[in-house]
């Protein structure tokens, strides 16, 4: 049976229906909207306040006087309209005038009323205006007459939105209950951005909030909770091998809440008191919501978190609005939001106009965090409750190097911000400039730097950085932002123009590296859960298993370099027989062209990736065979230190500057350097300065980056004595002190290493 508050506000909603219906002025639909309203509710006082220009207006009323509406005006936080405006909160007093914020304004004749009851209408998370209603006798009034008040109140905001009466609840900044606030994340990529936030999935609109048929409301909640359902579910089974973003605590959640009859309940009391599926959700998400602020424990504020998060699920299931931004269109500057992404996710965005990623999960070397290395845009991680601080439109000025995010910033801030952005922008000027100097260290060591690449854009770095090749191209990336398997035409047209642009600088391709958290769907690469996808049926170990893929890629690339030399290197080469094997079959596809006396590349070179710790015991073997190593730091220290890079828990936990992996690094150099078989870094440790500087001293000269580190690099290089740091790293990894990274940048600072 529907409650009393169902029935109340249901009388009130068949009535707003009709007047939104008719065809009336929206002025007019107004003051009857606030007549049906005190009517409803035996209230002697209803009024309506809109926010216009920043000031709340009184736009409707019954029962004060006439002459103050468009007069009486109150701005964000005056008297108790404001004070509810500003917090987004209810307000419910006995007698009004005892409130703090209470201010008199005599046009109204308000003086007359004791009890003052107050919501906020909200649209978009902000508040866009407050419906209030007074009383002579002083009363509280009770929980069902608020209810129903809030009901309203979010019927009342579709019609005015769609009115155009108050100010547009995106724009940046206004209305917006906080002023600036500052937040601090975890450093994923560095640089600045500057733009509005865009949310990965954005919140859904709301455009009919009265339901013309309660019966086909209810159902439609039923069937969008199934869909919910069972999408929770495929998600918790496929987490288990990493191939959504999402981790299993947090899927955990989900599902506790996904299956919570009281939510379910709630939702469907506020279809029988009139709104629609989508409207009644809203509404339980907004009541949660205001709970949630009156609630001080951040354990509880995490799970409401959770909760409001799959509120929008549910919404975006029921409407049918589910793409993602990237779908949607993006504005200009965009900065987006998001729990977490998936590399595939991330490449589907203009890269044009994102300036920024901010993510409440993420982890230094996500593959996600390398994508969005590569595309150039800043990013932060570990920024909790995300959704809460940043709303859909704010401003948001993001340092990724700080690891800082400034939201709804003040004009001084904005400015100071600049200013550094510029003073930024200058530096890499200034890099620019200088890219042709060559790396050599101040006692003439020459290190080759060359960039980290995967999109065919990223060629363009090689100029624009001056570096001296790619040293790692990424092919998997073509894999993850196609729809379906790339075809090998479509590989080798990649991998021609990669060539073509690269010129005489070297490219070293890797073959497809896919599985872990780089799933495709359309490969249906791990047919059974993976417990552990990062040590699971990946890279060179799927190729090996499902040839096919390997061999039209080997084709491709023997295409491609026509004539030419082709540089190639194997992921997760674990064994030595492994390394063979791939080479065999690129051989093989060799052999095939020659019979058919295709051009081939003039010299083909074979690498492999060194990121399995098996490996390096088997130098001896290895080190022979091939023509070059290349060391992949990201899985290499994963697996050395068991702590899942894709593992926000674990993002800060182990240190590339620990002796444990400059010890295990070292012995590879040696022993590369031994065999005179050239040895380079490819992961992301080799992009930080200190680190870089760190990889010298053992014996590195070969590292391939993300682009924008080549400038910073390039610098620290050139300000370095090799030997000097060779003396240092050897001292320090024999009596390895306790905070080596400190003492590290200690030495860097006395030596005037430049760590820009
Ligand atoms: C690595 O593991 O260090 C590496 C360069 O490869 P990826 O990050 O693509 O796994
Ligand atoms: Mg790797």
């Amino acid at each position: 049976m529907p409650s009393q508050s169902a029935t109340s506000a249901r009388e009130i909603l068949t009535g707003l229906h009709d007047v939104m219906a008719s065809k009336a002025s929206a002025q007019a639909k107004l003051n009857k909207v606030v007549k049906i309203i005190a009517e409803a509710m035996a209230s002697e006082v209803c009024s309506i306040y809109l926010l216009r220009d920043g000031v709340l207006e009184l736009f409707a009323t019954v029962g004060l006087n006439q002459e103050a509406v468009h007069v009486t005006k109150l701005a964000m936080g005056e008297g108790l309209v404001g004070t509810i405006a500003r917090h987004a909160a209810i307000l419910n007093l006995a007698e009004a005038s005892s409130h703090p914020e209470f201010a008199f304004r005599p046009e109204t004749g308000e003086e007359l009323f004791h009890s003052f009851a107050g919501v906020p209408v909200i649209r978009k998370e902000r508040a866009i205006g407050v419906l209030a209603v007074q009383h002579a006798d002083p009363r509280a009034y009770d929980e069902l007459e608020i209810e129903a008040l809030q009901t309203v109140a979010m019927v009342m905001s579709e019609l005015i939105a769609n009115a155009g009466l108050a100010d547009k609840a995106s724009a940046a900044g206004e209305g917006r209950a906080e002023g600036t606030q500052h937040l601090t994340g975890l450093r994923l990529v560095t640089g600045m951005g500057k733009g509005n936030a865009v949310y990965h999935q954005p919140r859904v609109l709301i455009e009919h909030t009265v339901a013309e048929d309660i019966e086909a409301e209810r159902h439609r909640v039923y069937s969008a909770f199934s869909k919910m359902r069972e999408q929770i579910d495929a998600m918790m089974g496929q987490a288990e091998f990493g191939t959504v973003g999402e981790h299993q605590e947090v899927l955990e959640t989900y599902k506790m809440f996904a299956y919570d009859e009281g939510w379910s309940r709630r939702i469907n009391e506020a279809i029988d008191s009139g709104l629609t599926a989508e409207a009644a959700i809203e509404r339980v998400r907004q009541r949660m919501q205001q709970r949630m602020r009156q609630i001080d424990d951040a354990l509880l504020a995490d799970r409401m978190h959770d909760l409001d998060d799959l509120s929008n699920r549910l919404l975006r299931i029921v409407s049918g609005q589910l793409g993602t931004a990237a779908q949607a269109g993006m504005p200009q500057d965009a900065i987006l939001i998001a729990r977490n992404l998936g590399p595939a996710e991330l490449l589907e965005y203009d890269r044009r106009k994102l300036k920024g990623v901010i993510l409440e999960e993420g982890s230094l070397t996500a593959h996600v965090t390398i994508v969005a290395r590569a595309m150039g845009v800043p990013m932060i991680g570990r920024i909790g409750n995300v959704r809460r601080a940043i709303a859909e439109g704010d401003l948001v000025l993001l340092d990724g190097g700080e690891a800082t995010a400034l939201v709804r910033p003040t004009s001084a801030i904005e400015e100071a911000f600049d200013t550094q952005f510029a003073a930024t922008q200058k530096r890499r000027a200034e890099y620019a400039a200088a890219k042709d100097k060559p790396a050599v260290t101040k006692d003439g060591a020459r290190v080759s730097v060359m960039v980290n690449a995967g999109l065919r854009d990223d060629v363009a770095a090689l100029d624009a950085t001056g570096a001296d090749g790619i040293g790692l191209f990424r092919t998997e990336f073509q894999f993850l932002v196609s729809a379906t398997l790339p075809r090998r035409e479509a590989q080798q047209r990649l991998y021609r123009a990669v060539l073509d642009a690269a010129g005489k600088k070297p490219v070293i391709f890797r073959t497809v590296d896919v599985g872990g958290d780089k799933s495709l769907p359309y490969l249906n690469a791990s047919p059974e859960n993976e417990e552990n996808p990062a040590m699971g049926w990946r890279a060179l170990r799927l190729a090996l298993d499902r040839d096919t893929l390997m061999k039209s890629q080997a084709r491709a690339l023997l295409e491609a370099a026509a004539g030419r030399e082709l540089q190639v290197m194997f992921p997760m080469v674990s064994e030595p027989w492994e390394f063979d094997a791939a080479k065999k079959i690129v051989e093989e596809q060799r052999a095939w062209l020659a019979e058919r006396k295709k051009a081939l590349p003039a010299r083909i070179l074979y690498g492999a990736m060194l990121e399995v710790p098996s490996l390096a015991e088997l130098l001896d073997i290895l080190l022979p065979k091939v023509d070059f190593l290349s060391i992949g730091t990201n899985d290499l220290t994963q697996f050395l230190f068991a702590a899942d890079r894709s593992n926000p828990r674990l993002a800060e936990r182990y240190d590339w500057l620990s002796p444990a992996i400059l010890r295990f690094l070292r012995r590879i150099v040696r022993a590369a350097d031994k065999y005179g078989v050239p040895i380079g870094v490819c992961g992301e440790m080799g992009g930080r300065t200190l680190e870089a500087m760190a990889l010298i001293g053992i014996g590195v000269r070969r590292l391939s980056i993300t682009p924008v580190a080549v400038g910073p690099i390039k610098a620290m290089i050139r300000s370095l004595d090799a030997k000097a740091a060779t003396a240092a790293l050897d001292r320090l990894l024999a009596r390895p002190p306790e905070d080596f990274r400190g003492a590290l940048a200690k030495w860097a600072a006395r030596r005037g290493v430049s760590m820009a």
